[in-house]
């Protein structure tokens, strides 16, 4: 036995190979050489032959020079925030490929003039919006609450509910991002129980808004009360309502669900909500509502620092104008559909222990807390979970009583091969 060690083919040799040479021109030499390292690696290890390290290190190339890898989301999840929230539309990812180069982004093409940022987006939002006389985009809804709290109620004071006080996802606890822009909390009610006058006796000559938000990811059950958004809208202040998660219109899907245009018709101000969320988009923050006050919050110097770039808002206006975005279609797809689809999946899976099950999907993400919606899934022996989640594309499911759940309602049906093939591979 000769020492592997001493047969590890060269770096300069590798990196002359015909098929290393053209991923050095599309993926730099930093990703090319990880590659290159790691099978030289292996071979010093011993676990792959001398002649074998070209061929891994072809492999194991990523598809793109970020280390962001393609997931298809199998959860069950329909908007999860560690996957990326919304998948695009194939209309939103055309429109931000288009603009990814240089683009007409403050720029008008027939007088050579410069233009309002945004035009397009705003023009979008606002035509499927009537009730909203303007809308501003920011980068996520943090920013848009920020950016509100800071316009309106900077050293002055905002009335919320103790019941609204809520924290969404990691690093997001409402009272602390609206204490940092400078505006005082004026907590009234309890966790459970707020009602009109509460509100009434808290408002003063220091009240900016009343802040209305939307418990996005719990349920309070029981003895309960809050103050609807007509009964807030007769107080004598502006209220602002934090939707959160961007549903332009009431759902039948999610009737509880809060959304955009009936905030609006309840007598809302302003109007703030997620557009990576239920609306389906890219991540941005949207604010809805009277022209002068969301004049206001747009002219804000900070305004500036929380703008969205040409690429959110080509997928923005895309995801407004084009087709049914993948989030709708995978909230109100019928499982009779999904379980054709399982079940022809099943029968290109002969040897392998496939089962079809029922599930239960989740919107997740901040919106419709507790509801479920009847799925089906693919069910596979648990070792696949790992497997899976590493392949290309990654495929990610979930585990319930010792089986891997590949959950249909949140994979598009365009990526039903690519699925096949994951579990494929990964047997
Ligand atoms: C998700 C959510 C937010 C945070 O929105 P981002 O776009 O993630 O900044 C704020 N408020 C509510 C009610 C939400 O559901």
């Amino acid at each position: 036995m000769t020492d592997p060690r001493r047969h590890v083919p060269r770096t300069d040799a590798l990196l002359t190979a015909p098929q290393l040479r053209a991923a050095l021109d599309r993926l730099g030499q930093h990703t090319v050489k990880t590659a290159v390292h790691a099978a030289q690696q292996r071979v010093r290890r011993g676990e792959i032959a001398p002649g074998e390290a070209l061929a891994e290190a072809v492999r194991t190339l990523p598809d793109t020079a970020s280390s962001l890898r393609a997931v298809v989301n199998a959860t069950g999840i329909i908007v999860y925030t560690n996957l990326g929230r919304a998948p695009l539309a194939p209309a939103a990812i055309e429109a931000l490929v288009a603009a990814a180069g240089n683009t007409d982004v403050e720029f008008d093409l027939a007088t050579g003039a410069r233009a309002r940022r945004g035009h397009g987006a705003r023009a979008a939002l606002l035509a499927a919006l009537p009730e909203a006389e303007d809308v501003h985009v920011v980068n996520n809804n943090a920013a848009a609450l920020a950016l509100t709290a800071l316009t309106l109620a900077r050293d002055r004071e905002i009335v919320i509910s103790r019941g609204e006080l809520v924290a969404i996802g990691d690093g997001f606890r409402l009272p602390e991002l609206i204490e940092s822009t400078g505006a005082r909390l004026r907590e009234v009610g309890t966790t459970n129980h707020t009602t009109p006058e509460d509100y009434k006796s808290a408002i003063g000559p220091q009240t900016a808004f009343v802040l209305k938000v939307h418990p996005s990811n719990f349920l309070v059950t029981g003895f309960v009360r809050a103050v609807g958004l007509p009964t807030l809208a007769e107080l004598d202040v502006p209220v602002v309502v934090d939707v959160g998660s961007g549903l332009l219109r009431h759902s039948a899907a999610l009737p509880e669900e809060p959304d955009v245009q009936s905030a609006l018709r309840s007598g809302a101000a302003l109007v703030t909500a997620s557009g990576d969320k239920l609306l389906g988009g890219p991540q941005a923050g949207l604010i809805f509502g009277d022209a002068q006050r969301v004049q206001q919050v747009a002219r804000h110097p900070l305004a500036r620092a929380l703008r969205t770039d040409k690429l959110t808002l080509a997928a923005l206006e895309a995801t407004i104008r084009g087709p049914q975005p993948p989030v709708a279609r995978a909230l109100h797809t019928m499982p009779a559909a999904l379980r054709a689809r399982a079940d022809q999946m099943a029968a290109q899976l002969p040897g392998i222990d496939a089962a079809v099950v029922d599930s239960a999907a989740r919107v997740g993400g901040g919106g419709a807390p507790e509801v479920t919606l009847a799925s089906i899934a693919l069910s596979l022996p648990a070792p696949y979970a790992s497997a899976l989640r590493v392949g290309r594309p990654a495929v990610v499911g979930r585990i319930r009583d010792g089986r891997c759940l590949l959950d249909l309602r949140t994979v598009d049906p365009l990526q039903d091969q690519q699925v096949i093939d994951a579990i494929r591979a990964a047997t």
